[in-house]
């Protein structure tokens, strides 16, 4: 069965899997299972989860990189995305 894929969008028999770095599951095109590419999200996410890309240990460090590499995007650009969320955080819990 033909399903998007959660990370590029394409539509391909997708493989249900976790990602190396978090509890999620993702539904992945054979291209971006084949190359450790994860939703974006799910990236912000897990960096937020640590407090920082300077506290990722080096293999996931790795795989932020080049899924940066890979959605074209810089780490400011991450960073910001982080803050962001942090920010959104504190204002729920507010
Ligand atoms: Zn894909």
């Amino acid at each position: 069965m033909l399903r998007k894929c959660e990370a590029c969008g394409e539509k391909d028999e997708c493989i249900t899997c976790s990602s190396s770095f978090s509890g999620q599951t993702f539904a992945l095109c054979r291209s971006c299972y084949a190359n450790d590419i994860y939703p974006y999200d799910a990236l912000v996410s897990s960096v937020w989860s640590i407090e920082g890309i300077d506290n990722a240990t080096d293999w996931f460090l790795t795989i932020v990189e080049n899924n940066l590499t890979f959605y074209g995007k810089t780490k400011e650009e991450l960073d910001s995305d982080v803050n962001f969320l942090e920010y959104r955080f504190n204002e729920e819990n507010k």
